[in-house]
């Protein structure tokens, strides 16, 4: 039975890696009818921030990676939150068994000694502990914990030998032991480090598969001593590759990609981010790249998760959350566009219609306001618009065109989209213009924009009559005064 875990820090926001790690370990589960489960890491007191765990409890809500166990949903190996854990003496009894096998030991050693300490490793130096502690006696050691000395204790690494682990992304890894510090396991202020704290949760709760950033890849061969020393079976590593900006480098605030929250906030949906997001590091056989969350379930290989840096590609992002505008129900695309279409539109318009002409055409819908101005003014346009290859437009076909239209418009009862067609097609018929020939002097003089969401009937209908005639005559007086 798959049990994989998700494991945060409340720390800050939700960054992508951070998501996408969630994500995976939430496949790798659901694809095998596992259980996904949540832990809260909150050991690192330093580093923790008010409002991060409602960030982490939101995001899991928001995309629908529902943990099946975590706070809140016992699944009888809790408690899942790691100060809990702590107060409940956990990490402490796992340390002093190690202490009692010789496989860690107490550390009294203050901080100007440590940072004196280096070790030199196939000509690199490394900050290392000497094993100082290692060698005091009983005595010694009792004398300084009835004294209340501030104290550590750390793992008792080999110093010879060589240590081996599998990654199921990144193969067979091999370091010599030398290069292993004794790592912290309790730290001065009794809370354990990470290191030890994941080696003991991941085997307490049953965890079978470690889904986490490559990050780690460097400190997993410590972990395994740790488990070999317990006699524990070691996990299925799945460590995930490094995610880069479109120039190859680490993510950063300041380039946008951030985090979940922040995407939203830019007008991301979160299906959209969902998606994008599992194709970090991974990619289904195929073309097709646009998947809802049970789809992933049901196709996501571990085993083919890539080892090289995935690159954040905004435009691609753009791309994505636009499949994913177009495809949405045109009721809650209209839901979602009326507030922007309401604070850029003045009062009277349909909104609905002109939802529906822009749903196809934007990728996110701050780009509304953009498409949408024209139909409160016409803007500042240049004549050389109407001049026009493709649809056989000059300024003198267009000026002809506008004035000989003008009164047949002005005679036109119904001002609807069809009529219109039907009244300017047959019009063209008579002159043997092309029809966009007609259309293109007529879309100009009304939107004054290479691109609109409509055609130029379209919009005729959205300003109705009065308005557009003004603006017909408009562009005569403008192509007249050239
Ligand atoms: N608490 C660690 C972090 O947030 C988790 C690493 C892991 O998944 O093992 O980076």
């Amino acid at each position: 039975m798959v049990k994989t875990r998700f494991a945060p820090s409340p720390t800050g926001r939700m960054h992508v890696g951070n998501l996408r790690t969630a994500l995976y370990s939430y496949l790798i589960a659901k694809h095998a009818d596992g259980t996904f489960m949540l832990r809260i890491e909150d050991t690192d007191q330093e580093r923790f921030m008010e409002g991060a765990l409602d960030i982490i409890y939101r995001t899991l809500a928001e995309t629908g990676l529902d943990p099946d166990e975590g706070p809140g949903r016992d699944g009888g190996v809790g408690p899942y939150v790691q100060s809990e854990r702590c107060e409940a003496g956990i990490y402490q009894k796992y340390a002093e068994q190690l202490i009692e096998q010789g496989d860690a030991y107490y550390c009294f050693c203050d901080k100007e000694r440590l940072a004196s300490l280096k070790r030199t490793v196939a000509g690199k130096e490394i900050s290392a502990y000497d094993k100082h502690c290692l060698h005091l006696s009983k005595e010694e050691i009792r004398e300084k914990l009835d004294a209340g000395v501030p104290h550590v204790i750390r793992f008792n690494m080999p110093l010879e030998g060589e240590t081996t682990f599998h990654d199921e992304i990144y193969g067979d890894i091999t370091v010599p032991n030398e290069e292993l510090d004794d790592l912290i396991l309790i730290k001065s202020d009794g809370y354990p480090t990470y290191n030890f704290a994941n080696v003991v949760d991941d085997h307490l709760m049953g965890i079978t598969h470690v889904v986490r950033g490559n990050e780690y890849l460097s400190s997993t061969p410590k972990y395994n001593r740790i488990y070999e020393a317990f006699g524990w079976e070691v996990p299925v590593y799945v460590h995930c590759p490094l995610i880069t900006n479109e120039e190859g480098q680490k993510l950063s605030k300041r380039s946008g990609h951030a985090s979940f929250e922040d995407l939203l906030d830019a007008g991301y949906l979160k299906d959209a981010v969902v998606n994008f997001v599992a194709l970090l590091g991974w990619s289904p056989a195929g073309e097709r790249e646009i998947y809802s969350l049970p789809e992933l379930v049901e196709i996501f290989d571990y085993t083919h998760i890539n080892k090289s840096p995935a690159a954040f590609d905004m435009t691609k992002l753009a791309w994505m959350n636009g499949e994913y505008l177009h495809a949405m129900d045109p009721d809650e695309f209209f839901r979602n566009a009326e507030p922007y279409l309401k604070a850029s539109l003045k009062d009277g318009f349909d909104l609905k219609k002109i939802a529906g002409m822009v749903q196809s055409r934007i990728q996110l819908y701050k780009e509304i306001p953009d498409q949408v101005d024209f139909l409160n003014a016409v803007p500042e346009y240049d004549v050389s618009m109407y001049t026009h290859k493709k649809s056989k437009s000059t300024a003198e076909s267009s000026l002809a065109i506008l004035k000989d239209t003008l009164p047949l418009l002005k005679d036109l009862e119904s001002f609807d989209n069809d009529s219109l067609f039907g009244l300017l097609s047959s019009y063209a018929a008579e002159k043997e213009y092309k029809v966009n020939t007609v259309m293109w002097p007529l879309r100009t003089a009304v939107s004054g924009k290479q691109a609109t969401p409509a055609g130029a009937t379209g919009i005729m209908e959205l300003l109705g009559k009065e308005e557009t005639l003004r603006r017909l005559q408009a562009a005569v007086d403008k192509l007249e005064g050239c």
